[in-house]
């Protein structure tokens, strides 16, 4: 099993949640706008850099908005900006992109591409493969307390049912929420599967959750996982997946 976890919006509590994965040997991948035009705060440019030393950062937009209610020049403008913003705090290129609350079509994956992106990751849940398309990444799911109904809505909302059934039925027969993702991986421990977690720190801190995610990943470590950024799983998982 490769495990893959990616947590978006920049805020600074990811740094408690880089403190944690490394504890446990995990890299990850940390999506940054520049900005966040909700309000909350973005990681500072030296929190940013200490984090890069050990985890991938991507872009995350300018200012941490919904592309599909932009104008195309505009689209570009937050697309592009947001990645030049996050390299100059870096020094050095990114090459991931996260759209912002998995609002996408087809002319924000070429904007991306165009931008010089190399991926896009969206929020499809309970995929555990990577599709053909780096622009269109899946993850499993979100590491966050939803409903049953949630997870049924979001299942039927981005179709591929046939891949993503199997996954469907383990979270939901699940006993809790916090046992989907391990009884998710203790399903494909030895498989070439790629789980893939992704949430927000900010969630993780506002609901209380910290205790409950460390219990998670220790759960996964036992299981001996690889362990990638969502930059290695989209060119190598995505080969040994398929
Ligand atoms: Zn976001």
């Amino acid at each position: 099993m490769i495990l893959v976890t990616s947590w978006d919006d920049g805020h600074p509590h990811d740094e408690r949640i880089a403190d944690m994965l490394a504890r446990y040997g995990f890299s990850g991948t940390f999506f940054v706008p520049v900005r966040n035009s909700e309000g909350r705060p973005v990681l500072s440019g030296s929190a940013l850099r200490r984090l890069s030393h050990s985890f991938e950062i991507g872009g995350h937009t300018l200012d941490h908005v919904y592309l599909t209610g932009l104008d195309k020049k505009e689209v570009h403008h937050q697309i592009r900006c947001g990645k030049e913003g996050v390299e100059q705090y870096l020094g050095r290129e990114i090459k991931g992109f996260c759209y912002p609350g998995g609002r996408v079509n087809a002319s924000i994956r070429d904007a991306v591409l165009e931008s010089g992106f190399c991926y896009g990751r969206t929020i499809e849940n309970l995929r555990i493969d990577c599709n053909g398309s780096p622009y269109s990444l899946p993850t499993t799911l979100q590491y966050f307390p939803h409903t049953k109904d949630i997870l049924v809505k979001n299942f039927l909302r981005y179709g591929s049912w046939s891949r993503r059934a199997a996954t469907l039925k383990l979270a939901i027969q699940a006993e809790n929420w916090w046992d989907r993702l391990p009884v998710i991986a203790e399903s494909m421990a030895h498989t070439n599967g790629v789980l893939h977690i992704w949430g927000h720190s900010w969630e993780v801190e506002k609901y209380g959750l910290w205790n409950k995610l460390e219990q998670m990943l220790k759960r996964m470590s036992s299981l001996r996982p690889a362990s990638m950024t969502v930059l290695e799983v989209s060119s190598e998982g995505c080969r040994l997946g398929r």
